[in-house]
């Protein structure tokens, strides 16, 4: 594994998972260990829409057995460190602080990497198959995957705040017709903030991401209250636009993971449980590939992924578009909670109720009439 970071490192998220993410951590033997070191279980997703009416979906009460009835909120630096230590204890070497800059080309296949060391030196890393799994910004998916902008581009800044009155055992969604913010407890008297604001708004936070970012968060209802006596913990990280996607996701010799293949808008909090599911559909695939070169196995996975996620792509777009509805968002939000649906609509986002549970003409209509 390369990845051009050292790890613990942190990262720009809202550091929210479903039940279903606290699976992967345990399938991959770090659930106990992350919540040993911090991790705080959580309840559900409230969501508070522009104009007053909120909805709370809680994991326990989404009608489908979940792996357990919490979701787990962790840093990015204790999660991604344990990874880290368990991709470790598992045999794989990492060899951090080394950046892909390009892929090799063995004719049309890829054959591996071209890598920058610490030192500046660029070298080839070979390799039968190539694994893009570095992120939004993914050089290997530029390489193989015809990359494409979105068109909710958005940009996000991200802090670590104590101090912030009013938390919860959820995780809290605040819409506005300019954006949302996320507040996540942490634990430990720490809650992870996060604002979101369309890339046309961004211009008067260059330089001054601080100030900027309490200016915007107190333009929400209540919020600018509950941070009266908040105090900046990790600084404010910014990260955007975040809205691509692949339109390949293999090619002869590599396939493309998590962020590389495509994004989920923060506001579902799926994009690690993603991440995880399109490993475990591209693990097998992998291994037949290894075992069988040249049969062309790992073509595979863009049907596997079309198969497993493509419920997800539509409820998510659908929900980036319904909050650029600021009057429809809110109406849709009331009717959620007044109808007993909004437990659900949590289940199908954290991954463990299946989208079909949303994506028909009964809850639909009870959604929209
Ligand atoms: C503001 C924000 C909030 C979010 N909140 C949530 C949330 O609450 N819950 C959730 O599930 N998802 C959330 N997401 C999405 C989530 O962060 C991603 O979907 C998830 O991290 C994807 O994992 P990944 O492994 O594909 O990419 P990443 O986690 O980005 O990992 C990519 C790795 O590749 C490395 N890398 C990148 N480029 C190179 C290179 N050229 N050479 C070597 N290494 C490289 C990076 O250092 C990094 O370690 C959020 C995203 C944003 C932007």
């Amino acid at each position: 594994m390369v990845d051009r970071a050292t790890f613990p490192r942190d990262k720009a998220c809202s550091e929210y998972m479903s039940p279903e993410g606290a699976r992967h951590l345990s399938a991959l033997g770090v659930l106990e260990a992350v919540e040993e070191q911090g991790g705080r279980q959580i309840l559900g997703t409230t969501v508070h829409a522009p104009r007053g009416s909120s909805l709370t979906g809680l994991f326990a009460r989404a009608g489908h057995a979940a792996f357990r009835a919490s979701g787990l909120s962790v840093s990015r630096r204790l999660l991604d460190g344990a990874l880290v230590e368990a991709a470790q204890r598992a045999g794989a070497t990492i060899l951090e602080g080394v950046t892909a800059i390009g892929v090799v080309r063995d004719g049309a296949a890829v054959g591996g990497l071209v890598v920058r060391d610490r030192d500046g030196a660029v070298r080839e890393l070979r390799a039968p198959i190539t694994v893009g799994a570095d992120g939004l910004r993914s050089v290997v998916a530029r390489e193989i995957g015809s990359r494409r902008p979105a068109r909710l581009r958005r940009y996000a800044f991200v802090a670590h705040l104590s101090g912030v009155a009013g938390l919860g055992q959820t995780a809290e969604l605040h819409v506005s017709a300019r954006g949302y913010i996320g507040i996540n407890p942490l634990g430990g008297g720490l809650a992870n903030v996060a604002l979101v604001v369309p890339h046309t708004e961004v211009e008067p936070s260059k330089g001054r991401a601080e100030p900027f970012f309490f200016e915007r968060l107190g333009r929400f209802s209540g919020i600018g209250e509950r941070l009266r006596s908040a105090i900046i913990e990790r600084e404010v990280m910014v990260t955007g636009p975040f809205d691509a996607w692949s339109r390949r996701v293999t090619a002869p010799g590599a396939l493309l993971l998590g962020d590389a293949a495509d994004f989920f808008d923060p506001f579902t909090g799926e994009g690690i449980c993603a991440a995880f599911r399109g490993a475990e559909l591209a693990e097998p695939l992998i291994r037949a590939a290894l075992e069988r070169p040249g049969t062309g196995a790992l073509a595979e996975y863009a049907r596997r992924r079309r198969a497993a996620f493509l419920g997800k792509w539509v409820i998510e777009r659908a929900i980036g578009y319904a909050m650029l509805a600021p009057g429809f968002f809110d109406r849709s939000v009331a009717r959620l909670e007044r109808r007993g649906l909004a437990h659900t609509l949590i289940g199908v986002t954290g991954d463990f109720v299946p989208p079909r549970a949303v994506l028909n003409p009964v809850f639909l209509s009870q959604v929209v009439f």
